[in-house]
């Protein structure tokens, strides 16, 4: 039979396995189905494609253009799921897996997209918070921005989630306007060489932003510098090898590692057997055993709950686990599938044996278990085995020993402060989840475990129908851990673009940043606009052009008047003396809200034009009080300008409302859908 070969994708050229190739088996029959590995590859040449290829035409887009891309994207792959999940059947992946891995990759790139467009400018330079005043007269002021990275993203990823974790880790990297080495686990890279093949295929990617290296990669390291970013998922042992290298370390490449972890839940003292807390404890400790056969990187590894409820953890659970059906991946019936190969299965026992040196196992018998539809020696299954540890403290293996399969350990503790330093002795871990209704319980073990662990996940009834699962890393927020997990991070929304970005401290005059930026800056030029600013299209708006308005005078009377309008009758725009005991008024005052009614009053024309509503005002600040007698004006600026539709864009607008002395008494952004001149593609 004909091996199906797993090829590489580089410099522009789709490369068969080579003498270097290693057999690949199906996880569920054993049977020998493919092959992947080259025969040596110029990594020189492929990273020069990268950088002289890949990296120029992506940051020639901006972040909207490349969040564009990744939808698109993204809907391409999901309209040619169902080869993957076939192909993924053979990694030992049931469907349930396979949602995971595939919808959730794919989901996952979705989220990076929108986030891309929503939180990330209409432009190629990311502002990292706000702009710093330097100087007293403000000529001089510095901001933080971000810029993509000039080199190559290496990503080399673990065999477990083929497609979820080279989608999570290439949706940053793209976003930020940086090119992609992959380097897949070899067990399960014939799925990501597939989706990778999809993915090239729509011709939505730029040529040289995405290669793929199927099999080792060389030297590849060795020829990196401080432009170029490794992101690397796997087990601790292999992060500490590659970021020991010479290379990495003397050119401070920067390297993002995710690695193993012993992640805990808790059982909170207040969810006894009975509650709904009980039961969902029980759920999500059996679904994190058994998903994937426990092959996550999140997956709950220790059980920690309160010492007098032990005994009926261990009940309920087993219980559980013991109408888990085992079987072939495809079938709709299996619950769990096989382990990823043979080495795998024997790799898990290796790791149960020295947990079974202070754990007794208390279910799950890897030599007499039931496999539905498949071979169970042929394949690579086992059994979810579950453990007691009944002296955690004393015990060691326990904490620091991850079978990467379906084994976990139950232990007892004794009080809060207890649970929180067992969950802690995992050395830092990506998650502790924690199933409590008492919000007491939740603050106290997050103030005692938080430092250890990257993400906290607190469940109880009010949650329960809605809470994503303690294994699922999800793309808003970060996922990482410390110490032991890797100390690295990755998603979070934009967060998870910066790690591909060099964030630099601009220092200059307003003008400078603002032609940096592509965003007016309080003390840059306002050119005054010929015509209304209202009676322009999107298009003829350019950032700085300003407004000028009239003034309007500000009367008792006008005061009243809105106070009886509206029913805001605060006693400092209606009571002389009262306003004059407070502190911030020299008297009686304007509302806030009648000074933003009278600005827009100021600027707003009433005819039909471009401008098509106003969505909204941020940054509101009322700087100076307005008396009766004041007089008032309104500067208005484009600030920035965003493209959100086909036929209109977002203008954001400097309004600074000023009175008869100049000083400003308010200022905001205010946010306005003004339409295109002439369609254009999204
Ligand atoms: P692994 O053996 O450490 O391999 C990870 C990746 O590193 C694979 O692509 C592997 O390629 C590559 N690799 C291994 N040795 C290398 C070397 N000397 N030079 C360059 N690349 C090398 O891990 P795995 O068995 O695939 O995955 C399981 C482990 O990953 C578990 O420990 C799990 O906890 C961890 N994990 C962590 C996360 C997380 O987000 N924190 C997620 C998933 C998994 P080959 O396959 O070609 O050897």
């Amino acid at each position: 039979m004909t091996l199906h070969p797993v090829q590489s994708f580089v410099a522009g050229e789709w490369v068969m396995p080579g003498e270097r190739a290693r057999p690949i088996a199906d996880a569920a029959t054993g049977e020998v189905f493919a092959e992947a590995g080259h025969g040596g590859l110029d990594f020189g040449a492929i990273r020069e494609f990268a950088i002289t290829k890949g990296g120029p035409a992506l940051r020639a887009m901006g972040f909207h253009d490349r969040a564009r891309m990744l939808k698109a994207l993204a809907a391409y792959l999901n309209e040619r799921r169902a080869p993957l999940y076939r192909l993924s059947h053979r990694t030992g992946a049931t469907m349930a897996d396979n949602r995971i891995d595939i919808d959730g990759g794919i989901g996952t790139m979705f989220v990076i997209a929108s986030k891309g467009r929503r939180e990330m400018p209409d432009g190629d330079v990311y502002l990292d918070g706000g702009l710093e005043a330097l100087s007293r007269g403000g000529s001089f002021v510095g901001q933080h921005v971000c810029t993509a990275l000039q080199g190559v993203a290496v990503h080399i990823n673990a065999f477990n989630f083929p497609v979820w974790g080279m989608l999570e880790k290439l949706a940053p990297t793209l976003l930020a306007g940086m090119p992609a080495i992959v380097k897949p686990a070899t067990a399960s890279g014939y799925v990501a060489e597939a989706a990778v093949r999809i993915m090239l295929e729509s011709g939505i990617l730029p040529e040289g932003a995405l290669q793929l290296v199927s099999g080792d990669p060389g030297d590849l390291l060795d020829r990196l510098d401080g432009q170029d970013v490794v992101s690397f998922t796997g087990s601790a042992a292999t992060a500490l090898t590659l970021r020991s290298n010479h290379t990495l370390l003397s050119g401070a490449v920067r390297f993002v590692a995710e690695q193993d972890s012993l992640n805990a839940t808790i059982l909170g003292p207040d969810a006894a057997p009975g509650t709904p807390e009980f039961d969902l404890f029980l759920k999500e400790a059996h679904r994190e055993m058994t998903a994937k056969a426990g092959q996550k990187c999140t997956a709950i590894r220790r059980i920690l709950v309160p010492e007098p409820h032990v005994e009926a953890v261990i009940d309920g659970l087993s219980q559980r686990l013991a109408a888990t059906r085992i079987g072939a991946p495809e079938r709709e019936t299996t619950r769990m599938g096989a382990l990823i190969s043979q080495a795998q299965r024997q790799d898990v026992l290796a790791q149960a044996e020295k947990i079974a040196a202070e754990a007794e196992r208390v279910h799950g018998d890897p030599d007499a278990f039931e496999v539905d539809g498949a071979d169970a020696r042929a394949g690579a299954f086992l059994p979810p085995m579950l453990y007691h540890c009944a002296d955690p403290d004393r015990a060691a293996r326990v904490h620091d020993t991850e079978a990467f399969g379906p084994v976990a350990t139950v232990m007892g503790y004794a009080g809060l402060d207890h649970a929180a330093a067992l969950a802690n002795r995992g050395g830092g871990s990506l998650v502790v989840s924690l199933v409590t209704n008492d919000p007491n319980v939740a603050r106290t073990v997050t103030m005692e475990s938080a430092a250890y662990h990257g993400r906290i996940y607190i469940n109880n009834r009010t949650a329960m129908d809605e809470s994503t699962g303690h294994g699922s890393p999800l793309p808003h927020m970060v996922h990482g851990g410390p110490g032991r997990a890797g100390g690295g991070e990755e998603l979070g929304g934009v967060r998870g673009v910066l790690h591909y970005m060099q964030r630099t401290a601009i220092q200059g005059s307003p003008d400078m940043l603002t032609a940096i930026t592509g965003q007016w800056q309080k003390g840059a030029a306002r050119p005054e606009a010929a015509t209304h600013p209202f009676t322009r299209a999107f298009e003829d708006l350019a950032i700085g052009d300003t407004l000028e308005t009239g003034e309007r005078a500000v009367t008792l009377e006008d005061i009243e008047h809105f106070a009886a309008f509206t029913g805001d009758r605060f006693y400092a725009h209606m009571d002389e003396a009262a306003a004059l005991r407070n502190p911030f008024f020299p008297g009686r005052v304007a509302h806030g809200y009648l000074i933003l009614s009278f600005a827009a009053g100021l600027f707003v024309r009433p005819d039909e034009g471009p401008v098509l509503a106003n969505t909204g005002l941020e940054n509101l600040r009322f700087l100076k009080p307005v008396p009766p007698g004041a007089a008032i004006r309104v500067r208005l600026t484009v600030k920035r300008k965003t493209r959100r539709t086909d036929s209109y864009g977002e203008v954001r607008w400097n309004v600074e409302v000023v009175d008869q002395d100049g000083d400003a008494v308010a200022e905001y952004d205010l946010l306005t859908m003004v339409r295109y001149r002439a369609p254009r593609p999204r």
